[in-house]
């Protein structure tokens, strides 16, 4: 097989890159290791930035999310007996948009049905060769193999095996939590996110449709989620979120699913080696507090497209060059962003973190300084920034 890009990994990154290539006249072939099914259905992100939204809308790729999404101004941000609304309208005059993962998966894969893309799902040991004049090999339906190309880009995610192709150095951070995500069937308790410091711990009341909420709870890294049973998770959401703080309740109902996500930050530079390029989850990792890992993906490839478009069609290698420098000002941003959400948000064993915790968390809701900076960070930057 030949094509002009060959991109590893149909997760957002990956699909929209190749929607994106195409809108400026080059071709790709996707391969992906799950089925298509699979991938549709892995419960990730939901909200996306203001940026992301205009660029997909700008290549055809929001009318259900215009229809299906919901706008939210702000968020709340909250801490016991406290509630606050960070109004990102009033502030920097843009919000986001809460619109799952899931969505726009399977947008983006109808998009590529519909232009005739070619995506092999389901294939095994991929690998990627020689830097300078890239290949691609792989297993499909049993049959070994080898796709050339003028470029391969890994858009992998974290443990897909692009990243370990392009050498280059890495940073990174641990956090001694993790995640409990839950899906539960029962409308939101809210109308816009609740982020909530408690002692006890982090809990977050999102949500995915009018009749799906998304919730988060804080708990120690390595837990296993057979310890938590669907009640326990509840009231550990009622004490975090403050049932009957004010009148305010969480409704309860059946949880759909349950996982543990652990929380990291990662970041690798450059993004390029010869002809082999790294997008989204490939290149790096936030921790989910922020909102960031889908929007970031989506912001790397926004800047990767034009500048293979440029490379390939014009011969002209600007942008290309200028490509991993560029996408990593917006990585480093986002980590610290997602770092310092969750350094705020989540609980730890000493009491004079959890006072500066506090002491921050009332600045940010009470000084118009740093609630423009939470709401100009999380409504998300240009996409050059
Ligand atoms: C488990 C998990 C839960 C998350 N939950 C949240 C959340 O709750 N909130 C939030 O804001 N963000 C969340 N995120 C972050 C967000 O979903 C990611 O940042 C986003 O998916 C990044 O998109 P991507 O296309 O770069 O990578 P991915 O979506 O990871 O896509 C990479 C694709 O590459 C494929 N692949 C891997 N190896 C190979 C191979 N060898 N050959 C071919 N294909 C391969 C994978 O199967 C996958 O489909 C989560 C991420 C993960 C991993």
């Amino acid at each position: 097989m030949r094509t002009q890009v060959a991109i590893i990994g149909a997760g957002p990154a990956g699909l929209l890159l190749s929607h994106l290539l195409a809108v400026g006249g080059v071709d790709s072939v996707v391969i992906e290791t799950r089925t298509r099914e699979y991938v549709e259905s892995r419960i990730r992100a939901g909200i996306l930035e203001h940026s992301t939204v205009e660029l997909l809308e700008s290549v055809g790729l929001g009318a259900r999310l215009r229809r299906e999404g919901d706008e939210h101004r702000g968020i709340y941000l909250q801490w016991p007996a406290e509630r606050h609304h960070i109004d990102f309208h009033e502030l920097v005059g843009r919000g986001v948009w809460v619109y799952g993962q899931t969505e726009v998966q399977k947008d983006l894969g109808q998009a590529r049905d519909a232009a005739g893309q070619q995506v092999v799902y389901d294939v095994r040991d991929t690998t990627v060769h020689d830097p300078a004049e890239p290949y691609v090999t792989f297993t499909a339906d049993g049959v070994a193999t080898r796709l050339d190309a003028d470029v391969v880009v890994g858009c992998d995610g974290s443990f897909g095996p692009t990243r370990s192709a392009v050498p280059g150095q890495t940073w990174q951070r641990t956090y001694g939590y993790s995640w409990l995500g839950v899906l539960a069937a029962v409308a939101p308790s809210t109308d816009e996110l609740i982020y909530a410091w408690h002692p006890d711990g982090f809990a977050l009341n999102s949500m995915r449709s009018p009749t799906v909420t998304r919730l988060y709870l804080q708990v120690p890294a390595e837990t296993d989620i057979a310890e938590w049973s669907d009640e326990r998770i509840w009231d550990a959401l009622a004490t975090r979120l403050g049932h009957g703080q004010d009148g305010w309740k969480l409704t309860r109902g059946p949880i759909m699913e349950k996982s543990v996500l652990p929380m990291r930050s990662f970041v690798q530079a450059p993004m390029r080696h010869g002809r082999v390029f790294l997008a989204g989850d490939a290149a790096h990792i936030v921790p989910p507090t922020g909102a960031k890992g889908l929007n970031l993906a989506v912001a790397d490839v926004a800047l990767l497209a034009p500048a293979l478009v440029a490379l390939l069609r014009e011969k002209d290698p600007r942008l290309a060059d200028e490509y991993s420098d560029r996408a990593l000002r917006r990585v480093w941003r986002c980590t610290h962003f997602s770092w310092w959400m969750t350094t705020m948000l989540h609980a730890s064993d000493d009491p004079f973190d959890a006072q500066l915790q506090l002491s921050q968390l009332r600045w940010v809701a009470s000084s118009t300084a740093g609630a423009t900076g939470l709401a100009e960070n999380y409504a998300g930057l240009p996409i050059g920034f």
